[in-house]
């Protein structure tokens, strides 16, 4: 049966190609309907709150019509996690996964098996635009650089049970630590010759600069694939032209496995939005304007285990309405640098979010930077410069920038620190307060 379920809905070729928007929007809604109708009559947080504001399924008949659903922020989840599930579930037959607590305390989701498949299956569409790299290989190495026992590794180890068939599509796979120290990460990279090198963003470019500098040289891989943080734009210059190697980001969380992904031809990530539906919204709530940045909320369509519909994930996000060049049809985002609680507070003066200051640091061409405030008036920028770049000159810049971008009264400190601050996951944060 699960051959057969995950055949029809993406193996062979990547359908994204061939349907047509519509075609698609039409695979979504009827996800949407589906999804829908199970959480009224089966989860109580939907049953409740649909009744308290008068809405039946049948009002939401497509993807945009859950904004008729309230938003649900992390403490819904973190304090009514049991209203989330289906009634009568038995959570033993779920696979439970724990957030990386990056943005705030860790929270606990559930994800049913047939979900847990079909959110992986659409995975399938990066996998045939990785074969463009890696070539068609039935079983390619890969090099992982994350965390021990993350959501990943635990999902890999539950397919290889409850869906063998799956489970054979993943490459043979090793892990090294986001903490290693990476002259012992050259060195097992050297002994296993990975096709692919994923993980982390933070990691992956802390690795390729720890090449550049000391000379150490490893058989570069045919691609890199990030996800979780973010690679700083010049990071990922080193590994694309530096290197030579394609790099392409992936974007998923423990809540909705495959989100999105990068096609290499146009920006941004495309949305796999007929198993995890997107949307942005301002400050106030309300749908953004394309192109215009704001929150980042999630339906995952599939996941009949913690049923989350409108989900604040916490990233800042934006809609790119363009059509991508590659010819998919699935919508298109842009993923800013930061958390969308993140905010750089200012005495009588409204907040502003660090990724004003994104692109002009990466402008700069710094190797990687961290904004930190730890007090109202206190603003440290925390760089880690490329070879050769004048520091002094550096710290004059982005003096300069915080004081028209932040305050003009505000002398920022700017620190040249030999490695960032990480989360306990791992992660580097491109803002802390
Ligand atoms: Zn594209």
């Amino acid at each position: 049966m699960e051959f057969a379920f995950l055949l029809s809905r993406v193996l062979g070729e990547p359908r994204d190609i061939k349907l047509s928007a519509g075609e698609m929007s039409k695979r979504r809604d009827d996800a949407v309907q589906s999804i829908v109708h199970f959480a009224y009559d089966n989860v109580p947080w939907y049953g409740r709150v649909m009744s308290a504001l008068g809405i039946s399924p049948e009002d939401i008949q497509s993807a945009p019509d859950l904004s008729l659903l309230p938003i649900i922020e992390h403490d819904d989840l973190l304090s009514n996690s049991k209203d989330f599930l289906p009634r009568g579930a038995r959570v033993e037959e779920f696979v439970e996964l724990k957030t990386s607590g990056s943005s705030g305390a860790p929270r606990t989701i559930y994800h049913d098996v047939e979900g847990m498949i079909a959110g992986w299956a659409v995975k399938l569409r990066e996998r045939s635009l990785r074969e463009k790299y890696v070539g068609d290989l039935k079983k390619y190495r890969s090099a992982s650089l994350s965390m021990e026992g993350d959501s990943v590794e635990r999902v890999r180890a539950h397919m290889r049970v409850s869906a063998p068939a799956v489970w054979k599509l993943l490459p043979d796979s090793r892990k090294f630590s986001a903490f290693e120290d990476p002259a012992r990460v050259v060195e097992g990279l050297r002994e296993w010759r990975p096709e692919r090198i994923s993980g982390y963003g933070s990691a992956l470019g802390r690795l390729f600069r720890y090449v550049v500098d000391s000379g150490m040289d490893f058989p570069l891989p045919r691609l890199v694939s990030f996800s979780s943080d973010s690679l700083s734009s010049t990071e990922r210059q080193i590994i694309e032209k530096h290197f030579g190697v394609p790099v392409l980001g992936v974007y998923g969380a423990t809540e909705a496995f495959s989100i999105g992904y990068e096609c290499g031809e146009g920006e941004g990530y495309h949305v796999n939005e007929d198993a995890a539906f997107v949307r942005i919204v301002d400050r106030e709530d309300r749908d953004a304007e394309p192109g215009e940045p704001g929150s980042l909320l999630v339906s995952n369509l599939v996941n009949r285990g913690t049923v989350l519909l409108n989900y604040r994930l916490g990233d800042v996000a934006a809609l790119i309405p363009e059509p991508c060049p590659c010819g998919r049809s699935l919508p298109r985002i842009r993923l800013l640098e930061g958390r969308d609680n993140a905010w750089i507070e200012r005495p009588g003066a409204p907040p502003v979010h660090p990724f004003r200051l994104s692109g002009p640091l990466n402008r700069l061409e710094v190797g990687r930077w961290q904004i930190v405030q730890p007090h109202i008036d206190r603003l440290i920028v925390r760089i880690l410069p490329t070879p050769g770049q004048d520091r002094a000159a550096l710290e004059a810049s982005i003096r300069a920038l915080v004081r028209e971008v932040v305050r003009p009264d505000l002398e920022a400190e700017v620190e040249f620190p030999s490695e960032l601050d990480h989360t306990r996951s791992g992660k580097v944060l491109s803002f802390v307060r």
